[in-house]
């Protein structure tokens, strides 16, 4: 018999002997670590340790009753809060190698320093499996007596106490999805009895291990007939993730995985794309004959051939990749086609360059072996197979180690892909319009059909694109029926063009999205400053295509909505004093769209960037109720290249910034309000002197009894050294008035509308 250690993950010695354990605590990927290879010990019937046999934990995985933990509306948290098992603090939990559970905890085991208190109690925690894959079942589904959301399997997961509190666990069903009980442990499919057609939870229930949706075992390589099988799952079941076809992809190249040679797309091609962080690594010339292609493009084309097609379409083979070609930047412009019309992307999931390859594709890629032990039921005494179950796609998204999700470029190619097949660390995750699929879940056992009982939503940012994407037919139908604005009035749910949603609904789902999008753009990285508009090309011209916009400026919907130059900088105090660096100019870029900037960007009032009448009912009656109103709105002139011309109002005062930023007329100490930026009281970013503003808008508060709140949002301006220079965009500030605006007459002098203002 050996001890297991868990602070340097070796066998030979308690926590408390560890030579290891005073190491400093680091940013480490949570989940397991290397994976023992036992087999020297292992015997078929090992019996449990004295610890581990008072856990009971057979008695969790087989009879206890779980809670739907995700269930958006369960009251029952406390309940559930009880059904767990103690191991105790952390540096005081032994293993040893000789009991099968013990095994798998030091398989499973969070590293120390992923857990909230390294002092807190562990426990293991039951969660419904179904769980893992991101979607809930609600109560009022067609379930009601619940014969088929009961049909549940279990798995365990370890956790801090902490995580544990009704708070804690509230918190992880309100940001739903994104629960981080990472790794896990539950009955394999292979020990179970095949689902027979008749299978009910009635009668001998009890008895039957729980069959919906348990662990798989998974072998170092991924066995590629189960992602084809998730592949015709989808096929068979949800006619909105099919690739769509468009006859501009002819205009595209494609990777022949037979001849290994580049080829124009032919038509009607079935083909799969490429999602993947370059890191600066790029494919030299004629790498593909001289296959010298980086490790993820060389298995992302044996994944190709091992999953049945002969096409794959990877940026760095096919764009033309000189900067100043109008090829490219055609490509560029129609990658959200690009993408959608892909069968599946396969995506590196992870590692931060594409010398890491695809995990787990190959032999060479192989990932550790998965965790597996055998238990023995003590009440019925029969033997399961027992297997880790890893971390989910949600939780691998938030690993600190994950550089796909923080690169610019990679955002449109999740957002616009039909179905994703995500490469992760332990395990393959696939990702359609309706479910999400995982290695080490199986699917297949689900007598109850639960899957199909899950809510498809996953909660994330990229929902509104899901949901538009399924509007192709209604933006295809308005595009043939004259295109912009054709029904923008028509604010019912269903226009009349094959049943999507109208176009007023699809242009507000395209401002939110957009918002949402930017933001979540804005704060990714990029290896070159001047990617900075060609990274969201796709994205954008989805979004046109789909709310039928007119096109985008320098990144803006500046045509349709001029107030989306109500952008500003996201600061570190908004962010929970989180330290952001400063926005840095990006020269090449203009000063008024966010890829001028490097920087996280936000919308101060998204809600305002649709003119009133797109807006939903429910946010007109809101500004009814409050009586706000709108007005001294910018609007489009036109643009000549960096430059943009406006008309609207304009303003110029003096700034003193001592206390707080006050605005005065110049010459004079007449105070005429406060100026805030980001929301806030205290910028320091502005600086004292006279300046010239821009008027985006005004938005009038009535506050009863006469009185009115107005609060501007104005672009201040650098005048770039004056004489003639265009002004340029130096920060959005917010200036509040309270009281009588336009009456007093220091005010309406001050504001001088303009036709011809310019910008660059
Ligand atoms: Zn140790
Ligand atoms: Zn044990
Ligand atoms: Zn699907």
């Amino acid at each position: 018999m050996a001890f297991l250690c868990l602070l340097c993950h070796q066998a030979g010695h308690k926590m408390a002997d560890c030579s290891d354990g005073n190491r400093p605590r680091g940013n480490n990927t949570p989940g397991p670590k290397a994976v023992t290879s036992f087999a020297a010990v292992k015997t078929s019937r090992d019996a449990l340790c004295a610890r581990c046999e008072d856990l009971h934990v057979m008695d969790l995985l087989l009879r206890e009753d779980v809670v739907d933990e995700l269930d958006t509306v369960y009251k029952a948290v406390s309940t559930n809060l009880k059904r767990h098992r103690s191991l105790g603090p952390y540096r005081d939990i032994v293993l040893v190698d000789t009991c099968p559970l013990c095994r798998l905890l030091f398989g499973i085991f969070p590293p120390e320093d992923a857990d909230i208190e390294p002092d807190a109690d562990y426990l293991l925690k039951p969660l419904r499996t179904y769980n893992r894959l991101g979607g809930v079942i609600r109560a009022d589904d067609d379930d009601s007596d619940n014969t088929k959301r009961n049909a549940y399997g279990v798995s365990l997961s370890i956790l801090a106490r902490p995580m544990l509190s009704k708070q804690a666990v509230e918190l992880l069903a309100m940001s739903s999805y994104r629960f981080i009980y990472e790794t896990s442990f539950g009955i394999a499919s292979s020990s179970l009895p095949p689902t027979s057609a008749t299978t009910s939870t009635t009668s001998t229930a009890a008895a039957k291990p729980r069959q919906g949706l348990p662990a798989r075992p998974r072998a170092p390589v991924v066995d590629y007939s189960v992602i084809q099988s998730w592949l015709h799952r989808c096929d068979t079941h949800h006619p909105d993730c099919t690739a769509v076809w468009v006859d501009e992809l002819l205009t595209t190249s494609m990777i022949d995985v037979q001849t290994l040679s580049i080829v124009p797309c032919p038509a009607n091609c079935r083909y799969l794309a490429l999602s993947y962080v370059w890191g600066h690594v790029v494919p030299e010339e004629d790498a593909l004959t001289k296959g010298t292609l980086p490790a993820t493009i060389t298995d992302a084309i044996e994944a190709t051939k091992k999953l049945g097609f002969r096409y794959l379409w990877v940026d760095a083979l096919c764009i033309d990749q000189d900067p100043t070609s109008p090829a490219k930047m055609q490509q560029l412009g129609i990658m959200d086609r690009i993408y959608a019309g892909a069968y599946a992307t396969l995506v590196a999931f992870y590692g931060d360059s594409s010398l890491f390859g695809l995990r787990g594709s190959t032999p060479e890629r192989a990932r550790p072996a998965q965790p597996h032990e055998t238990l023995v039921d003590p009440l019925t005494r029969t033997a399961y197979d027992v297997a880790a179950m890893y971390p989910t796609m949600a939780a691998e998204w938030e690993f600190p180690t994950c550089t796909h999700k923080t690169r610019a470029w990679t955002l449109q190619e999740e957002y616009l892909s039909q179905r994703l097949i995500m490469f992760g660390k332990d395990q393959v995750h696939y990702r359609c319009q309706n479910v999400i699929l995982t290695e080490t879940v199986d699917e297949t056992r689900d007598p109850s059909q639960l899957l199909d009982l899950l809510q498809s939503g996953t909660g994330e940012a990229g929902d509104y694109f899901r949901e538009l994407s399924k509007s192709r037919a209604a933006a295809q139908a308005d595009a043939a029926a004259g295109g912009h604005k054709s029904n923008i009035n028509n604010t019912s749910n269903n226009s009349n063009n094959g049943g999507g949603p109208s176009l007023a609904r699809r242009r507000q789902m395209a401002a939110a999205q957009y918002v949402s999008a930017l933001d979540d753009y804005t704060s990714r990285n990029m290896a070159r400053d001047t990617d900075s508009l060609n990274a969201c090309l796709g994205m954008l011209s989805f979004l046109k295509r789909m709310a039928s916009l007119q096109d985008f400026v320098w990144g803006l919907p500046l045509r349709d909505f001029p107030l989306s130059l109500m952008w500003c900088h996201v600061s570190s105090s908004s962010k929970g004093n989180i330290t952001l660096p400063p926005p840095r100019r990006r020269a090449d870029f203009p000063s008024w769209s966010f890829v001028g900037w490097q920087g996280e960007v936000s919308y101060i009032l998204p809600e305002n960037l649709l003119p009133v009448a797109e807006k939903s009912t429910r946010e007109r009656a809101e500004m009814d109720r409050k009586q706000i109103t709108h007005d001294l709105c910018i609007a489009f002139g036109g643009i000549d290249n960096k430059t943009v011309r406006l008309a609207g109002w304009t303003v110029r005062f003096a700034i003193q910034t001592a206390p707080f930023s006050t605005a005065y007329v110049p010459g004079t100490d007449e105070s005429i309000g406060m100026l805030t930026q980001n929301e806030e009281r205290h910028p320091t970013s502005l600086p004292s002197g006279v300046f010239d503003f821009v008027v985006v808008q005004r938005v009038k508060r009535n506050l009863g009894n006469g009185r009115f709140r107005h609060l501007l949002y104005l672009l201040m301006l650098d005048d770039n050294g004056g004489g003639g220079a265009v002004p340029s965009r130096r920060t959005l500030v917010q200036w509040n008035v309270e009281g009588s605006f336009i009456p007093t007459p220091a005010y309406a002098d001050m504001l001088k509308r303009r036709e011809d203002i310019q910008l660059v």
